[in-house]
């Protein structure tokens, strides 16, 4: 096992990847949700009893309280950090070791992840190697998360492999098989058999956000191109610009997540659309730095506007969403610095009003700033001549249950919650990051939005 903080790249050097032997392996990036930010925190989690286990997960667990509490009196473990895996790994782990140890069949497998799936609450896409006997892909009973399984055949026989997205079977020379969907388990036994079981499959509620901007644009999520989503959001943005009297003399995005649904917006209102904000490439996602000043930090070395192109113009600039508007109010002074006459500002996605608790660690209520400002007093603050959201019926609508696509989670746009009551757990969530992150954004928006600019 190797771990670090840090790119993959810098992370792994091939002295590193030659120490790793063997002919099944997991692999994982991950920025925190639950837990502390260090590098003992770094994926896979392992632990020898009663099986070698090494697991890694994308999602969050909300009830980890109950778990730990359940972990200690009814398995007698006690967790050794704070991270919502090593819940679910215990769990699965002990429940395990209540089967014949000599004997572990699928059956039994299958059965511990039955009780794993009963007892962790939240948003989990997991893949576990299981020594000696295989490895083992599942999903909670919503199937939140995405989760995809892919093949290749090598003149050995077939080869598996389970990701996150479909983009690295691409590279990987793998073909995608299929989604592992809501509540399933699939286990591939050392014999390369695969063995599939729906366990505890609830109405699915996948993230629509990983549409929206977190998932590749190449990636296919639910039988669903993500760059044609991306389109579609787009072009659906145009009744609005119509409805507001707006008339760009261009459509710009923000690289790179704002990119199809701005071409998808152009085509749809028939004005042309340029690459006019140029970004650095070797600079992070803002989104997903954990500080403030870190995230501005990173807008404003990242993307520098191509005066030329903007300079006399009316600018309609997408974003796939605005969720603190410090990003999206740099944004704006950049274009405007560069000669832009006026900013309309347009989000693929509708306001953001509620966390995420599933695993996308977008901010908290006190900091989103559509969950605390109007839509005037956000363009106000960004320092826009308008600010456009997307529709959010607009939205349900194009990721409505159709062609088998089944039910999304819009949770963050709608404060309503696919697991339920959440109420205890946000209450939880805002003392930690309080604990964790003095500087907040929108808190300090002051209780009145600011000023407007003179535009
Ligand atoms: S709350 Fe939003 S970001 Fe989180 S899983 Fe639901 S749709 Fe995705």
């Amino acid at each position: 096992m190797h771990k670090g903080q840090g790119l993959v790249n810098d992370v792994f050097k091939p002295k590193h990847i030659k120490k790793l032997t063997g002919n099944t392996g997991i692999g994982h990036v991950r920025y925190t949700t639950q837990g502390a930010n260090d590098s003992d925190l770094a994926q896979p989690f392992t632990t020898s009893y009663p099986f070698g286990l090494a697991m890694v997960h994308n999602g969050n667990v909300i009830n980890f309280r109950d778990v730990a509490r359940l972990l200690h009196e009814k398995y007698h473990v006690l967790p050794k950090t704070t991270n919502d895996l090593e819940l679910i790994m215990y769990t699965f782990a002990s429940e395990l070791r209540v089967k014949d140890l000599d004997r572990l069949s699928v059956v039994d497998i299958f059965d511990a992840v039955e009780t794993t799936q009963e007892l962790v609450k939240g948003a989990y896409a997991t893949v576990t190697i299981i020594a000696g006997h295989g490895l083992l892909a599942f999903t909670d009973p919503l199937g939140i998360r995405p989760l995809v399984m892919g093949r290749r055949d090598t003149p050995d026989g077939p080869v598996y492999a389970f990701a996150s997205e479909s983009t690295c079977f691409d590279y990987l020379d793998f073909e995608f098989v299929e989604d592992v969907g809501p509540g399933q388990a699939v286990f591939i036994d050392n014999d390369f058999k695969v063995h599939y079981k729906n366990i505890n499959a609830l109405p699915k509620a996948f993230c629509v956000f990983e549409q929206i901007y977190f998932a590749r644009e190449d990636s296919t999520i639910h039988g669903r191109l993500v760059a044609r989503e991306r389109v579609r959001l787009g072009k659906i943005l145009a009744r609005k610009v119509a409805d507001a009297g707006l008339k760009p003399d261009m459509v710009i995005d923000v690289p790179s997540s704002g990119y199809f649904s701005a071409s998808g917006l152009a085509e749809a209102i028939d004005v042309p659309y340029r690459r006019a904000l140029v970004k650095n490439n070797h600079m992070g996602r803002s989104f997903i730095v954990p500080t403030q000043a870190g995230r501005e930090d990173v807008v404003k070395k990242k993307l520098n506007p191509i005066r030329a192109f903007v300079e006399g113009k009316k600018i309609a600039v997408v974003d796939d969403s605005i969720v603190r508007g410090t990003t999206s109010r740099r944004i704006v002074r950049l274009l405007r610095e560069a000669g832009a006459t006026e900013v309309y500002f347009i989000s693929s996605a509708p306001p953001i009003v509620s966390p995420c608790i599933y695993g996308i660690d977008m901010a908290m209520s006190t900091e989103l700033i559509a969950a605390n400002y109007s839509e005037e007093e956000i363009c106000r603050y960004i320092e826009a001549d308008k600010v456009i959201y997307q529709d959010l019926n607009d939205l349900q609508d194009l990721f409505a249950e159709e062609r088998g696509h089944g039910g999304s989670c819009f949770a963050c746009f709608t404060g309503k919650y696919p697991t339920g009551e959440v109420t205890h757990y946000l209450r939880h969530i805002q003392e930690e990051r309080q604990s964790h992150r003095p500087a907040k954004a929108a808190a300090s928006l002051s209780a009145k939005a600011p000023a407007p600019t003179e535009h």
